[in-house]
């Protein structure tokens, strides 16, 4: 958890949002929105707050929650999820990963992610003393190698832990390799933990939970957040969905992390999950014209633009405007033109950079007037 040279780092995230404070440069990093998501949202928190939502809630969530979760399994995915027995609401889908990850993991136990992977990963499978195996996803199409995939599985494989839509990469990793990650699992009995804080968060190709899978719903644990899809990142509020021996074992690390989250965000989050579907696909529809915006503002100011399938991300490879590492490049960025990035390099592995040293991460879940603003910036780089 230490940085390269031995004292405690902050996280890209941390590093690069206090850049761009210091520089007043656009904040194109750290994955935020700059807007307000639904406005029953919002309301119903302030109404919960009111009503007395103000002490402890249940451990487990508060009742609404866990049935409003079960419900939007059913009506999105067609997933039968038990509100009592197989739900869990947590700190954030990050609070969902660490309890999961230390419930399950044991030293020496093994852990795959793709990689590029969401730093918490990394730092997670160390914090429970585990052994990270990754696979790689190499630009443009960010997809992994099947035999890859298959030689990192192992005995010691405890847990693979897979994330769609991707977090740098945008990807929405298709059914067949799900289907290989399920198949691989139930041979090595492993679990499979999967991130799908960017559920709707698509723009053309379908989120397919990796528990719809035959075989998979047994040995899976889902994890969301309100965070992201109802832009209420500051919340906290996330939940996975298990079977209930894999909840009753996460649930009883969850416990001594922070025992229960946010009562009067709980029952917000439960109205939120109820919205029609127009609102979900709207929101959709909205983010997906701000990375086009985002996309070719990119291309025309000389980056190689890769496309995501979904999330708040592209990434754009700063090589053909002369710029080999990204890092140094991301450091530069707000001081030359006023904007900042994240160096895919910060998902990868310090020996694993081959491939990625170059390409950069840009957050277009901004108002449009932003990322104009940003894309003319953008532009003066050449
Ligand atoms: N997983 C992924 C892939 C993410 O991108 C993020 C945050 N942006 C999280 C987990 C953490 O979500 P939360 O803020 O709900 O803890
Ligand atoms: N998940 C967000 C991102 O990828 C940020 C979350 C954080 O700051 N840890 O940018």
């Amino acid at each position: 958890l230490l940085g390269p040279d031995g004292v405690p780092a902050p996280t890209v995230f941390a590093e690069m949002s206090a850049l761009a404070a210091a520089t007043g440069a656009i904040n194109l990093g750290q994955g935020f929105p700059d807007e307000d998501g639904p406005r029953e949202v919002l309301e119903a928190a302030v109404q919960a707050i009111r009503d007395g939502a103000n002490q402890y809630p249940p451990g487990r969530g508060i009742p609404d929650l866990r049935a409003a979760i079960a419900e939007h399994q059913a009506r999105w995915y067609g997933l039968d999820v038990d509100p009592d027995r197989e739900v869990l609401v947590t700190a954030g889908a990050t609070e969902a990963l660490a309890a999961t990850l230390l419930a399950l993991v044991e030293p020496g136990d093994e852990v795959i992610t793709f990689e590029p992977f969401y730093d918490a990963y990394g730092a997670l499978v160390r914090l429970a003393g585990g052994t990270h195996v990754t696979v790689p996803l190499t630009a443009p199409d960010f997809l992994p190698d099947e035999t890859t995939l298959r030689a990192a599985f192992s005995d010691r494989t405890r847990v693979v832990l897979v994330n769609t839509p991707h977090n740098p990469t945008g990807r929405v990793l298709p059914p067949e390799v799900l289907r290989t990650v399920v198949e691989l699992a139930e041979q090595y009995d492993a679990v499979v933990v999967t991130d799908e804080v960017y559920e709707h968060l698509t723009f053309a190709t379908p989120h397919v939970p990796i528990a719809t899978l035959p075989g998979a719903r047994d040995r899976t644990v889902t994890i969301s957040s309100a965070g992201k899809t109802f832009s209420t990142t500051g919340w906290k509020i996330g939940w996975l969905t298990a079977p209930l021996a894999l909840v009753d074992a996460i649930t009883t690390v969850k416990q001594f992390l922070t025992f229960v989250n946010g009562s009067p965000f709980q029952p917000a989050v439960a109205a939120g999950l109820r919205l029609p579907t127009e609102v979900f696909t709207g929101i959709a529809a909205t983010l997906a014209a701000k990375h086009e915006l985002l996309a070719d503002g990119l291309r025309r100011a000389g980056f190689d633009v890769m496309r995501p399938d979904g999330g708040y991300f592209v990434i754009a490879d700063a090589a053909p405007l002369g710029f080999a590492d990204a890092r140094e490049f991301c450091l530069a960025l707000p001081g030359r033109v006023g904007v900042v990035g994240v160096p895919v390099s910060a998902f990868v592995r310090p020996d694993h950079q081959s491939g990625y040293r170059s390409l950069v991460r840009f957050a277009f879940c901004k108002q449009r007037p932003v990322l104009e603003d940003a894309a003319a910036r953008l532009a003066a780089l050449t």
